[in-house]
């Protein structure tokens, strides 16, 4: 199989299928980002046989429900997306993950996708870290990504599901304004609601009813790989999957907020080598050398980049080891990523790249479920539905950051006066750069146009 890779939302140089499918163009135009959390500008690729699809709807964090209600309200959105990327990349086959306790999400995939042959509905279990790619790709299809590699190593495109009905309604001309995100934790009616990009978090709360808590901070992106913020008037953006409440005083916040550097000192003087955050660690599981407990063991002995240094690399950042596996309340995971980026920084490479990894027979038994992780962090009061409201919100102001991907941020197309309609573009890439377009997502007045366009409804 060959397999050329492109990205869509970006303006590339030299990509043949700019020149052949005008709807790559119409991706790119509505700027489709990758909505799952990460923001990579959609990919797609061409395969030239046996390629696989997999629309990601596991929905990795706990607490949020973006994914689930995603798949339930627009579940034909969501094949039409699936079927556009199976067109365009060449794959023969597309399945959407999705974990069996969401089964109205999975009734209305199977009733959207009946008759159209080549997409399936696969089910998962409710396990931590079920959304991870590498995790999916194996649960799905059976196949290991070699260390150090991605699902195209393996002939497979992973989408989120929200990236797929992005890029079906980009198809009918209608670029990415709003944003699908749950608001969770302590607050007093849990939704997941459709906002403006640019409507700030504290109107987002406001929207859940507002905190039980006078003094709380938020989790951006969902408690496990989530970070801690404290500014309210941070604005929502393409790939705010959701935001988590919490009293500034709740033990997971409390450990969430301590310094990485003080956590990284503290546990590499305490490990006592048990291993468990080796023996329940994802990626260990899909067989590759990743081993946290050694990293703790060698990191205090200085960096020398050995090959135990380096399974650093292997790290999927899901935070696994640090909040529920160390018995002594210790931070491998930060570790790892502490190291991973120091090497990359220093320009070290990945010295690991087998192909032949095997998940060990003991994998399925050691997999975490949710609800096991949700009283580990005391999280099980917030463990509760956050079903769609539909709120048709129109804020005031947004505030449009002109970065909010990967690649270079967007020029404004826009000046301060200008008046503008929702859904206009504001935002163009660079010429020659890879970044996406940025369009307004209310009507009103541009007041600043700086590295964000701020618009006051109007
Ligand atoms: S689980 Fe904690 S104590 Fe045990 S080896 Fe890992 S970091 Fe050390
Ligand atoms: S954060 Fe910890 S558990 Fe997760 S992949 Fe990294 S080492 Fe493994």
């Amino acid at each position: 199989m060959s397999l050329s890779f492109v990205h869509e939302g970006v303006r590339s140089e030299n990509n043949p299928l700019d020149a052949v499918d005008p709807r790559i163009e119409k991706i790119k135009n509505a700027g489709v980002v990758g909505a799952g959390g990460a923001g990579f500008s959609f990919p797609c690729e061409v395969s030239e046989q046996g390629g696989i699809l997999i629309g990601n709807g596991a929905e990795c964090e706990p607490l949020l429900s973006v994914d689930k209600e995603t798949m339930t309200l627009f579940a034909p959105e969501v094949v039409k997306g699936m079927k556009i990327v199976i067109e365009l990349s060449g794959a023969k086959k597309g399945f959407i993950g999705v974990k069996k306790k969401n089964y109205k999400a999975v009734e209305a995939l199977e009733k959207a996708a009946a008759g159209a042959g080549n997409i399936e509905v696969s089910l998962l279990e409710n396990v931590y870290p079920a959304g991870d790619e590498q995790a999916l790709v194996y649960d799905i299809l059976g196949r290991t990504v070699p260390e150090g590699g991605i699902p195209l190593h393996v002939g497979v495109i992973v989408n989120n599901v929200g990236t797929l009905v992005n890029i079906s309604r980009a198809l009918e001309g209608t670029p990415v304004t709003h944003r699908m995100l749950t608001v969770a934790g302590d607050v007093r009616e849990p939704a997941t609601l459709n906002l403006p990009i640019g409507t700030s978090f504290r109107e987002a709360i406001m929207l859940a009813g507002g905190s039980n808590s006078r003094n709380f901070k938020i989790l951006v992106g969902g408690p496990m790989m989530g970070c801690v913020e404290s500014d309210l008037d941070k604005p929502v953006l393409k790939t705010t999957s959701g935001i988590v409440i919490l009293d500034v005083d709740h033990p997971f916040m409390a450990r969430k907020s301590q310094s990485v550097s003080a956590r990284i000192r503290i546990g590499k003087s305490a490990c006592d080598q048990c291993m468990y955050c080796t023996d329940l660690c994802p990626r260990y599981l899909l067989g590759h050398y990743c081993y946290p407990h050694l990293i703790m063991r060698a990191v205090p002995y200085g960096l020398s980049y050995t090959n135990i240094v380096t399974t650093a690399f292997m790290c999927c950042e899901c935070g696994l080891c640090t909040y529920f596996s160390c018995p002594l309340r210790l931070s491998p995971g930060e570790l790892m990523a502490q190291v991973k980026r120091e090497m990359i920084r220093k320009g070290v490479k990945n010295p690991h790249a087998r192909t032949d990894v095997k998940p060990p027979e003991f994998r399925a038994g050691r997999l975490i479920p949710v609800e096991r992780l949700m009283e580990r962090l005391e999280l099980a009061p917030y463990y509760t539905d956050a079903p769609f409201r539909e709120n048709g919100y129109k804020p005031q102001k947004v505030t449009i950051p002109l970065k909010q991907h990967l690649g270079a941020p967007s020029i404004p197309v826009v000046k301060a006066g200008d008046k503008v309609k929702a859904g206009q573009l504001i935002g163009e890439i660079p010429e020659g750069k890879l970044g996406a377009r940025i369009h307004a997502s209310v009507s009103g007045f541009v007041r600043e146009a700086g590295d964000s366009v701020v618009i006051e409804a109007g």
